[in-house]
């Protein structure tokens, strides 16, 4: 293809947040490197797609994949405070309540004061109907249960059994995981998504103490911030902001189809016959596809990135008038968990959640489908999801007739799933990793946008690190 450099200091393949952030810092902190994005698309962005639908006078915005990111984790916020974009952040509406979910076909309150798995505060966890009488009996003996003596890794089904019983997996732990990683919360790891329980276990021996010490702790830090926020214009903001700022050094439209060794560095070859040498690279596509694309010198790492697993997920989102919705939810959340077998993970009121999405008068719905629980979700043809949708809005909501617009968008293999166990093999990859191939993006060390950009940040400033002065540039200044 026309425009590809034949040489550069380092190549990133994938223009997901990932690769865009890695190459950003690099460009900002190491101008003298030469680098090249390769994306096999033709838009930058990867997972993170918005979309502005003029609609009836109005505009909407449609999020395909990530609608939000936590706040408290400050690495994104200061990527978009660095690319300039301060003044575009969309805190979540704030409401006494967020969230419901539904319960033997009835929807409940999201009982206050439950952190990640565990109750926080007495009463409204006493009042809930979420939890049964002996449910709720069989979590207070967490205060009373010696910490566990689990040594290293355990999903997340069995720290939550261990620890408040098996009504706390099904109808708190399993509805968050499904929301967050579209998993099985009994294949994933607790260490590799929320070590922090197992130590407030070990700390305090009991987590709920551990999280209610947590709780007043950020409390003497004064009014918590808002948890969640977006950006006006749509998350894709984000990726676009960072692809207009590299410029040529970003190629759209361009597959890496193999990678060698050469030198002290490497070749990637397109799809398209080309071929680039580079002395580092970095791969920030899913794991599956950096398994078949590494070289020689790391061939013996491609079983252990191959066989890190990821599940399928989707999200469909349905545009009505606020008078077809007759049975409006209090808040902007309905969870749907897996025990009460439904065809979608949850359901968001994406117009609530944030007004900006949808023009006065019109309520816009996200419902999200597929992941470990119902995959076969995933296989159904657009029409046929689309069915299955508008039965369960009706029954859940009370909508009636037809959505003015729709959009569905699917991720198959999309989600990463940190199997028990994920950290001990990331160390044994990383240990073998040979010198100057990078692994970034969400297969690895943390899903949500925050991590991934705290992870792009650590492997630019590595790569700026270990790379003396461009030898490349010096060639073509020749
Ligand atoms: C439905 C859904 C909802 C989500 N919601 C949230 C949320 O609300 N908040 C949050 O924090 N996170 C959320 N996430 C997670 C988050 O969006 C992703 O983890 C993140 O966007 C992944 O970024 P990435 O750069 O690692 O990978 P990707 O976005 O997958 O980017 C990888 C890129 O590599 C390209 N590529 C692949 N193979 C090749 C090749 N051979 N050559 C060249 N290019 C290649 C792809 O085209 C892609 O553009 C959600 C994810 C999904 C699927």
């Amino acid at each position: 293809m026309n425009g590809l450099p034949d040489q550069v200091d380092v190549a990133i393949v994938g223009a997901g947040l990932a690769g865009l952030t890695v190459a950003w810092r690099l460009q900002q902190d190491r101008p003298d490197l030469s680098i090249v994005v390769l994306e096999r698309s033709s838009r930058p962005g990867g997972k993170i797609r918005s979309e502005r639908v003029e609609h009836a006078g109005g505009a909407f915005v449609v999020e395909a994949g990530p609608d939000a990111f936590l706040a408290q984790k400050p690495w994104a916020k200061q990527l978009i405070d660095d690319l300039g974009l301060g003044d575009q952040l969309l805190p979540v509406a704030k409401m006494d309540q967020a969230v419901s979910i539904l319960r033997n076909g009835r929807i409940i309150a999201w009982p206050s004061g439950i952190s990640l798995v565990a109750p926080t505060e007495l009463k409204p966890f006493l009042r809930t109907p979420l939890i049964s009488w002996p449910g709720k009996v069989r979590m207070a003996r967490d205060l009373l249960l010696p910490a566990g003596s689990v040594d290293g890794d355990e999903s997340i089904a069995s720290f939550a059994r261990r620890r408040l019983g098996q009504e706390a997996v099904d109808w708190i732990a399993e509805p968050l995981l499904a929301g967050i990683y579209s998993a099985d919360p009994e294949e994933v790891s607790l260490q590799a998504t929320f070590p922090h329980l197992k130590a407030l276990e070990e700390e305090h021996g009991s987590l709920i103490r551990g999280l209610r010490a947590t709780k007043r702790r950020r409390s003497l830090d004064g009014p918590p911030p808002p948890t969640f926020v977006s950006l006006k214009n749509g998350m894709e903001s984000l990726p676009q902001a960072l692809a207009a700022r590299l410029g040529e050094d970003l190629k759209t439209g361009v597959t890496v189809s193999s990678v060698t060794d050469e030198g002290e560095g490497f070749r990637l070859f397109t799809a398209r016959g080309r071929s680039i040498a580079c002395r580092q690279i970095v791969y920030a596509i899913p794991a599956t596809v950096t398994a078949t694309l590494l070289p020689e010198s790391a061939r013996t790492l491609g079983d252990a990135i191959g066989a890190m697993q990821s599940s399928s997920s989707g999200t469909l989102s349905l545009a009505y008038r606020d008078e077809q919705i007759t049975r409006p939810i209090s808040g902007y959340g309905l969870v749907l968990p897996g025990k009460e077998g439904r065809a979608f993970n949850a359901i968001t009121v994406t117009s609530r959640k944030f007004a900006e999405r949808a023009p006065a008068g019109w309520t816009l719905l996200r419902l999200f489908f597929g992941g470990a629980r119902s995959p076969a979700t995933m296989s159904a043809d657009d029409q046929h999801v689309l069915d299955l949708a508008r039965g369960e809005v009706r029954e859940l909501l009370g909508v009636t007739g037809e959505p003015a617009f729709w959009r569905i968008a699917r991720y198959p293999v999309g989600n990463p799933v940190y199997e028990v166990g994920h950290l001990a093999r990331m160390a044994a990859i990383e240990r073998d990793l040979p010198e100057g191939i990078h692994l970034a993006g969400a297969a690895w060390y943390g899903v949500g946008i925050p991590d991934i950009v705290r992870q792009s940040n650590e492997i630019a400033n590595r790569i700026g690190a270990s790379l003396p002065a461009s030898k490349v540039r010096d060639v073509a200044m020749v």
